[in-house]
């Protein structure tokens, strides 16, 4: 199978702190993976690096066969990766279906006004979509922001945090219509996160990071028993 993203010997520092060491990972289309790892471990360097907003210092990023790396960000949303962020970027002043239609047109979709309505169907969001974003309840803002980033030119979504600030529910609740969603529009997924039960549920392999390396990938299973990531990420004793 013809991988959707390579990594390639990635190196970020800043200043002293070494933020990816030496990251190699390639990523399947129909694997949903999630990034875990202690706070500071590197999982947000590593989307900014990928989406453009850093430059690795070392490395090669291949989205299919093409090198991405020294393409900005607008750049690289336009070639299908899109990406939410741990705190949702949106128009508060603005309506749903604005935020949506804004999303689209800056995405340059076809068809704005339609991709809005499949939209609002998809991520179950209709009956919101008259009300002001920043009147909107938290898991509902998130489900718009992933709903934002996944406009109909996506071929890879990563969520920096989907779930964050949601009640444990919610969170579940969030995951199967985003899922759902990128499921029907063919796209790829990549989520950090650090609730582990949700990380059970939803992935279907699961990338470990520690002080900017990565310390275990593989299967759930495998991974969330394994005794490193159980005391540096999980953080058991
Ligand atoms: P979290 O779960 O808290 O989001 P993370 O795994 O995403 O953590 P990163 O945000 O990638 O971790 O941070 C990795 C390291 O790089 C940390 O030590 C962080 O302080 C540092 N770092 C990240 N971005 C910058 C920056 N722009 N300038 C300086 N240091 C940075």
């Amino acid at each position: 199978m013809r991988a959707v993203l390579t990594a390639q010997g990635l190196q970020k520092s800043f200043g002293a702190v070494r933020a990816a060491t030496d990251i190699s990972l390639t990523f399947d289309p129909d694997t949903v993976v999630s990034l875990i790892g202690a706070n500071g471990a590197g999982k947000t360097t590593f989307l900014n690096m990928v989406t453009g907003y850093l430059r690795p210092d070392s490395g090669q990023i291949l989205f299919g066969e093409r090198d991405i790396v020294g393409l900005s960000p607008r750049q690289i949303t336009k070639l299908g990766i899109s990406r939410s962020f741990q705190i949702p970027q949106l128009f508060n002043s603005l309506s749903v279906r604005e935020n949506l239609l804004l999303a689209e047109s800056i995405a340059a979709t076809d068809n704005p006004q339609a991709a809005t309505d499949e939209a609002l169907t998809r991520f179950e969001l209709a009956p919101y979509a008259a009300q002001k974003a920043g009147l909107l309840p938290e898991g509902i803002r998130k489900l718009l922001d992933v709903s934002m980033a996944l406009s109909s030119r996506s071929k890879l979504l990563l969520l920096d945090e989907p779930t964050s600030g949601v009640s444990a529910d919610e969170k579940f609740a969030i995951m199967d219509v985003v899922m759902g969603a990128a499921r029907i529009a063919g796209v790829t997924v990549i989520f950090v996160e650090h609730d582990m039960d949700i990380v059970a549920r939803f992935a279907g392999r699961v990338v470990a990071f520690y002080d900017g390396g990565i310390i275990a990938d593989g299967s759930p299973d495998t991974v969330l028993r394994a005794e490193n990531v159980r005391r540096y990420v999980i953080g058991e004793e």
